[in-house]
């Protein structure tokens, strides 16, 4: 049997999508028999990429954000592309508690949380291109 599975979803940038995709990653993920806390935690860390790309990639204006998953065995492998406005300084960026939005109550925690509850994640950015979240998360790691 082959122990990789791939997809790739793409969709518009618009907020009623991200329910939808937290739906779809979880789906996916249920192929590594993971536990409530680890789909609760990739599930949050999906979400909080897509809604930085929502409201920072594109700043609410139209645009296609692609996802894709891979498990392999039981390690699975994310990424959530957008091709909005970009990072001009990532180091910054992911800094606790830095917001370029402090005006719209952002808490400047999307990255911590993804950093949190994934085992890595690599941010790469071109101010005005786009960017592409990679993140990794060993499934089945821990006692149940
Ligand atoms: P919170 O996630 O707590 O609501 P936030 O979105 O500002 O607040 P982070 O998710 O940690 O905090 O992101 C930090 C900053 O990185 C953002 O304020 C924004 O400037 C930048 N950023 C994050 N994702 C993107 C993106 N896809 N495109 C452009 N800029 C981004
Ligand atoms: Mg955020």
């Amino acid at each position: 049997m082959n122990n990789k599975n791939h997809m790739r979803i793409e969709f518009d940038s618009k907020s009623e999508n991200e329910s939808f995709i937290r739906t779809v990653i979880a789906a996916f993920l249920v192929g590594a028999d993971p536990n409530m806390e680890e789909l609760n935690d990739v599930k949050t860390a999906v979400s909080e990429a897509v809604t930085n790309c929502i409201i920072h990639g594109y700043e609410g204006k139209e645009g296609t954000i692609v996802l894709e998953a891979t498990l392999c065995h039981r390690d699975i492998y994310i990424t959530i592309q957008d091709f909005g406005i970009g990072i001009a300084d990532i180091g910054q960026a992911m800094e606790p508690l830095y917001t370029s939005k402090p005006e719209m109550e952002r808490s400047g925690m999307g990255f911590s949380f993804m950093e949190a509850f994934m085992d890595t994640v690599q941010v790469k950015s071109t101010p005005g291109e786009g960017t592409i979240i990679t993140m990794k998360k060993g499934i089945g790691r821990n006692a149940r």
